[in-house]
């Protein structure tokens, strides 16, 4: 028997056949039964999700001699040479290598010429490719398509075509296929074409195909051929753990296996992306996690010890690399140069590799010299979604902190709330009043805005009196006197009410925050030279004695501008 691939041998050939696509198989059978099919179609979808499959299995059934309930029969003339790719009712045309408008005007020559009664289907394959022009002509054709031709558009990217295009079709989207539909399918071939694979071999051929049923079936054929085992082939678990355990050589070494083996270090880059990805789901929506059990348990495992941090810087650092790849002469040592970086945190000074580190030691997972180093402490998992918490305030012990009303009162004075936690050893009056600094350190900005205005004057037994500089300034502290009570509260262990005066003197900027009055000395109206000649030198004459000295026997005149 000639060799053929596994995904040509097992490729879907009635709509029933395709895998884990039933909305779209759904909408053609109806519109074939009813015979309202459309004359253009838009299949987007990741690659080898059957996009070109089901555009076959659909000229298949448009001109099958005896189709049934929507499917061809599968053995007349026309299913025949259209399953064995000789038909003249298909014509498919790959928009990534044909892209100018010469080839669109050669594909609309030929869609004008048709057997009556049959149908036509034109497969475009990667639309989205096409060049401005050869889409103009594309339209056009579309706009008025000539009868019994049906135009199939595929992409993998329905963003990058043409929303005039895209209007002018019925747009039908593909999805990867589920693990367990690809799972079941991958044991029916092994089953129906006598391969010989290990358990461990299907699980890292479904990782492989990554929900794609074209690339899980070429990795299948690839063990398949290797004998049926996974082999001695690097997994990407080595590299995985040669982050955790902050190993550069381990990376390195597992680098330059893979390599030998034959990978290249775009796609082995593009692996470890890959596998750090599910990591990352793993901690952040297992629910999303599409892996056999077995292998979702090793990748949370993995997950826990790596943290999110972790995980997220090396999914950036070896993307970039993945973007600078494509113009670098030697992709091996962009790959070795993230791979150092991330194993050896020391080299990345910045705060998302110390983040990474303080995750790892509190996941127990860097090892300390000594045995009374940081314990291990599973990470914390909300229980309300299953999910670990991330972030410092999500790690830190859920601690009350009663924050009172800020209701505007104007009343005076206001008991505090009785929640606060009270220092061991009440204040005495003058403490509190000594205290004030500390008090208004404890309030938010504007708070302490406020009452940085305002001079403590003094405290007895039950009230704290307050000077504002006057009164519009009283009326606007004490909206907030609830807050500024229970902050007392807690720094002097004092429950205190507060009272507001208006200090007569608060217009002047000496009296301020109840700092020391200035003592200013008379200045004689007389000055003796003698006194000036022998006075002691200073070290920092005031400018006023500079300017006294200057001109002896002045006055000064205005004190005001003293200062
Ligand atoms: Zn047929």
């Amino acid at each position: 028997m000639a060799v053929q691939s596994l995904y040509r041998r097992y490729r879907p050939r009635r709509f029933d056949e395709l895998k884990g696509q039933e909305h779209v198989v759904r909408a053609l059978r109806n519109a074939v039964i009813n015979h309202r099919e459309g004359q253009a179609y838009l299949f987007s979808g990741p690659r080898g999700t059957g996009k070109t499959s089901t555009a076959r299995i659909l000229a298949k059934v448009l001109n099958c001699e005896s189709p049934e309930d929507g499917e061809p029969c599968g053995i007349c003339n026309s299913c025949g040479s259209i399953d064995s790719g000789n038909s003249y009712d298909v014509l498919e045309l790959d928009a990534a290598s044909n892209n100018g408008v010469e080839n669109m005007r050669d594909l609309i020559e030929r869609s004008s010429l048709g057997n009556p009664g049959r149908h036509r289907v034109f497969i475009l394959d990667e639309v989205h490719m096409l060049s401005k022009a050869a889409e103009a002509a594309l339209l056009k054709t579309l706009e008025e398509p000539p009868p019994h031709v049906v135009f199939v558009l595929a992409t993998t990217d329905p963003q990058k075509v043409s929303e005039t295009i895209r209007s002018r079709t019925q747009h039908l989207q593909f999805h990867l296929l589920p693990l367990h539909d690809l799972e079941e399918h991958v044991r029916w071939v092994i089953k129906d074409a006598n391969l010989k694979v290990s358990e461990d071999a299907i699980a890292h051929v479904l990782i492989q195909g990554g929900g794609s049923a074209r690339d899980t079936l070429s990795a299948l054929e690839l063990i398949a051929a290797g004998g049926g085992e996974v082999g001695e082939q690097m997994s990407s678990d080595e590299f995985i753990e040669a982050i955790s355990e902050q190993d550069p050589a381990r990376a390195l070494a597992a680098t330059a296996f893979s390599i030998q083996q034959g990978n290249d270090p775009r796609s082995l880059t593009e692996e470890i992306v890959r596998h750090l990805r599910e990591c990352f789901l793993s901690l952040m929506a297992p629910e999303l996690v599409q892996l056999p059990e077995q292998r979702a348990t090793v990748v949370a495992d993995q997950a826990r010890k790596l943290g999110p941090s972790t995980l997220v810087r090396s999914i950036e650092v070896l993307g970039e690399s993945l973007i600078e790849m494509r113009h670098a002469p030697d992709a091996r040592l962009l790959l070795e140069v993230s791979l150092v970086k991330l194993t050896n945190q020391t080299l990345g000074g910045d705060i998302a590799a110390i983040i990474g580190r303080l995750e790892r030691l509190e996941a127990g997972v860097v090892r300390t010299a000594d045995a009374t180093g940081p314990v291990a402490k599973p990470v914390p998992v909300n229980p309300a979604t299953g999910k670990v918490q991330v972030g410092g305030k999500a790690r830190m012990p859920q601690t009350s902190t009663p924050t009172p009303a800020t209701q505007p009162k104007p009343v005076a004075s206001t008991p505090a709330p009785a929640s606060v936690s009270k220092p061991s050893e009440p204040a005495s009056d003058s403490q509190v009043v000594a205290k004030w600094a500390e008090v208004l350190t404890g309030l938010k900005p504007f708070v302490r805005a406020l009452y940085s205005a305002v001079t403590p004057q003094s405290c007895n037994d039950t009230t704290l009196t307050l000077a504002a500089p006057n009164e519009m300034h009283m009326t606007k502290a004490q909206e907030h006197i609830p807050v500024v009570v229970a902050q007392l509260e807690t720094v002097t262990g004092r429950t205190l009410a507060i009272e507001f005066t208006v200090d007569k003197d608060a217009t002047s900027p000496t009296s301020r925050n109840a700092r020391p009055k200035v003592q200013e000395t008379e200045i004689s109206d007389e000055v003796d030279r003698s006194e000036i000649v022998d006075a002691p030198n200073k070290a920092m004459p005031s400018a006023m004695d500079q300017l006294t000295k200057a001109f002896p026997g002045s006055q000064v005149v205005d004190q005001a501008k003293k200062k």
